[in-house]
């Protein structure tokens, strides 16, 4: 068996066998694969596709192809949530302690920021004193009593994606359907929950524009969950503006702990109600989506998920003051408005634009060794659908400095659209894939 073999296999449209897929995410892992054959092999890949049976090896492949986390140790049922990546997507800070404090585990291993999409390590980091670095032992005690914790990656996971997704970051194959699916299914599965429920965004600020593709990619999640024997549920949303109204580290962590005093942006509120009754029903605690949101509504009114939120930041070491005074939290010093042009209503807040300015301004990173600035980021006043005058403010950007928030004002100038007339305002929810 050569490299050369499975790739020209490949590129001739026919399906990989086991030992095939195994070989090339072997060799990706002991680097006995160069990259330029790797880049060969997923531009194959890229047009000729996968069948569920070769997407279902490939990620089991790679999940393990390091560690795989043994959540045995955890008293309960460990559920999982990911998203695949949106600008000012806080969901995960307001669905940890809010289905925590409705008995789901959360057992949770995060990312960072990197371009424009942010990263809850990030977010949490900006919390003051907050670990994200537990030990194994500290991380399972706290989620046995606390209910919630969520770290950095420990140990070595999914190598195998590593190489991978440097490779094809480079060579123009990140967006293939199977090579997405096996990537996120393979760091969920070596996570080691049992049930997932996935957010597949699509829309301006998205891996996916389309949202067929993002059905499709759904589909694709579900179909190995259940070749793989986990439970999955994929809920497709719109990632056309941001989420809510904060894009920051910091900020976002106000605009969660807002949330869950029931005073936060409606759209990221109902969103994690949506995301939160899927994760009660695969954790046995809802008998549909329906009651699981009426538990978390419940949940969330009477006060306990924000509680739960002062136990988790305080076991991990983060000052639980700033849930009730976020004025605790690092702030910037600059702050500029962006106002209106015109009269009118906001037809569009490109939510990519906004992630690359935030990126720019210290929000996220370009590369993995950049610093995020914890204040840093971008507030929107207003959201597609809003009445604006003339004038009035639309957003405002947090910065270190004046030139940081110019620059970033001259780009958003160009993402926020104000037209005549009132514009459809895009479905949160499309579709609820399972
Ligand atoms: N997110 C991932 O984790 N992997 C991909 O390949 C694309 C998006
Ligand atoms: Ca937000």
């Amino acid at each position: 068996m050569t490299a050369y073999e499975i790739i020209k296999k490949k590129r001739d449209g026919g399906e990989l066998s086991t030992e095939e897929i195994k070989f090339m995410v072997d060799g990706a892992v002991n680097h006995t694969v160069p990259d330029y054959q790797l880049a060969a092999f997923f531009m194959a890949i890229y047009f000729r596709g996968m069948t569920q049976r070769e997407t279902a090896d490939l990620t089991l492949l790679m999940a393990h192809s390091g560690d795989v986390v043994d959540l045995s140790r955890v008293q309960g049922v460990v559920v999982d949530k990911h998203s695949t990546g949106g600008v000012g997507d806080t969901t995960t800070i307001v669905l940890a302690p809010l289905v925590a404090a409705a008995g789901v585990k959360v057992a949770k291993m995060s990312g960072r920021a990197l371009g424009h999409s942010g990263g809850t390590l990030d977010k949490l980091s900006s919390i003051p004193g907050f670990r994200i670095d537990l030990t194994p032992e500290e991380f399972f005690a706290q989620v046995n009593t606390v209910g919630v914790a969520v770290v950095g990656q420990t140990g070595v996971l999914v190598p195998a994606d590593k190489v991978f997704y440097k490779v094809r970051d480079v060579t123009a194959t990140v967006d293939s359907l199977p090579l997405i699916a096996a990537s996120v299914m393979s760091k969920k599965i070596a996570g080691g929950a049992r049930g997932i429920v996935l957010d597949v965004k699509y829309g301006r600020g998205a891996f996916m524009p389309a949202k067929e593709e993002a059905v499709a990619l759904g589909r694709t999640m579900v179909d190995i969950g259940r070749l793989t024997g986990r439970r999955v549920v994929c809920l497709v949303t719109g990632m056309d503006q941001p989420l809510g109204y904060a894009v920051g580290n910091a900020l976002e962590v106000r605009e969660a702990v807002d949330t869950l005093k029931g005073e936060g942006p409606a759209d990221l509120r109902e969103l994690c109600l949506q995301l939160g009754a899927h994760m009660l029903v695969l954790a046995g605690l809802a008998v549909s989506p329906a009651d699981g949101y009426a538990v978390l509504q419940r949940t969330l009114d009477s006060g306990a998920a924000l509680e739960k939120m002062r136990q988790w930041v305080a076991a991990q070491g983060g000052d639980p003051r700033i849930v009730d005074d976020p004025g605790l939290l690092p702030s910037a010093n600059v702050k500029q408005a962006l106002v209106a042009a015109a009269d009118g209503y906001v037809q569009a807040i490109d939510a990519l634009e906004v992630g690359l300015s935030g990126m720019e301004i210290g929000v996220g990173r370009l590369r993995e060794d950049d610093q995020v600035d914890p204040a840093a980021g971008i507030v929107l006043h207003k959201k597609i659908g809003d009445q604006v005058t003339r004038g009035e403010p639309v957003l405002t950007v947090h910065a270190r400095t004046e030139d940081l928030a110019a620059k970033a004002l001259s780009r958003l100038q160009k993402a926020v659209v104000i037209g005549p007339t009132v514009p459809p305002v895009p479905p949160l929810i499309y579709d609820v894939v399972q």
